[in-house]
């Protein structure tokens, strides 16, 4: 989605504050805006000079999130935009494998990540070997890889996934025949998708030598999890709707199956933000990040978000305006891949993107 501040090249810093204070007031503290909106307008300046082009998460800051991007979305919307952009210089404010699927897709392109440390606890949950040992324990089993994984990963993969597709490259694979599916590596969206799709879901298997699969379809998971999506909990939720029992709560897929089950509706970030959009409710609780509950208050004044969340990634935290600017002022944190490494993780990541 293009972020309407950023993509103007002339706003002065007046018009920085200004517009940011119509989105921010009453989400982010009067003080900080007017400090945020001085770094916005340099990085803004600079992004123009350097023919660059920002892409910033559903998870960044909401000060961040607001001003500097020129288009902001989830991974999969994130993924499409970098693959189209003719800028010279790609900053991805996410993480580490974000930045990676950014520059996999534009290999003579420069990539920046703000900060070199974010990582993820999915990507850092499976290994490429790991991903070798399941291959030769489950052989002839396509692998579906989550867009949360390092470049090595992707690359011993014959589908990448988000959570915003994940379903329909399941049933896109069901449909080529394919009765078994390896779905790495988080745990709870495996579990999530095989509902979604109807299938079984089976534990993975890796030292009990090469396994037989029975007819009955089936998608075979991994055990990653996201440290921040396995926090929310049934009780807390039966809380919420105790206080506020005409509220609507929605959850990312990355929660665990339970909570997935009572709530009103799960999808991906875009999909979050869409039905925010699109229902009537008298109160939101969203179960995901919680910078995003942030960022769809202030994109949808009207709505009555319920901000109960605490759950802040602490690797989507390291991402700041400060080290934004640095990325542009420095060049820094460039992402290097070899080309060997990003033609094998490019195919995964263009079959899923061949899939509506
Ligand atoms: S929220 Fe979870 S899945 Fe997303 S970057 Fe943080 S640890 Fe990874």
């Amino acid at each position: 989605m293009p972020n309407s501040l950023a993509s103007q090249e002339t706003v002065s810093f007046e018009e920085t504050l200004d517009l940011m204070r119509t989105k921010l007031t009453g989400i982010v503290p009067d003080v900080e805006i007017e400090i945020k909106a001085e770094l916005a307008h340099k990085i803004n300046q600079l992004k123009a000079e350097k023919n660059a082009v920002i892409l910033g998460h559903n998870y960044m800051e909401p000060a961040l999130f607001n001003s500097v991007p020129d288009y902001v979305g989830d991974s999969l919307e994130l993924s499409r935009v970098s693959a189209e952009t003719d800028a010279d210089i790609i900053v991805f404010c996410g993480v580490q494998f974000m930045a990676e699927t950014a520059k996999i897709l534009n290999p003579n392109k420069t990539v920046l990540i703000p900060a070199q440390k974010a990582g993820c606890s999915l990507a850092e949950g499976i290994s490429a070997q790991d991903v070798r040992d399941l291959k030769e324990v489950y052989p002839g089993v396509p692998v579906v890889t989550y867009i949360n994984t390092y470049a090595d990963v992707k690359a011993e993969s014959d589908y990448c996934c988000t959570s915003g597709n994940a379903g329909n490259v399941v049933r896109h694979l069901l449909e080529e025949g394919h009765k078994h599916i390896l779905f790495l590596p988080d745990e709870f969206l495996a579990r999530n998708t095989a509902k979604e799709v109807g299938v079984d879901y089976i534990e993975p298997v890796l030292d009990a030598g090469v396994q037989t699969l029975s007819d009955t379809p089936a998608i075979i998971g991994w055990k990653a999890r996201c440290e921040v999506h396995e926090l929310f909990n049934v009780d807390d939720i039966n809380n919420v709707r105790k206080q506020f029992p005409e509220a609507s709560v929605i959850a990312h897929p990355e929660c665990s199956p339970e909570v997935v089950e009572v709530s009103d509706y799960a999808g991906s970030t875009k999909q979050l933000i869409d039905y925010v959009q699109r229902v009537d409710a008298k109160q939101y609780l969203v179960l995901t990040e919680c910078s995003m509950g942030d960022n769809i208050a202030a994109e949808n004044p009207d709505k009555d978000m319920l901000r109960l969340c605490s759950f802040r990634c602490p690797y989507m935290n390291l991402i700041t305006m400060e080290d934004t600017l640095a990325a542009l002022e420095g060049i820094q944190y460039e992402v290097h891949l070899d080309a060997d490494l990003i033609e094998r993780a490019r195919t995964p990541i263009d079959r899923m993107l061949s899939i509506r």
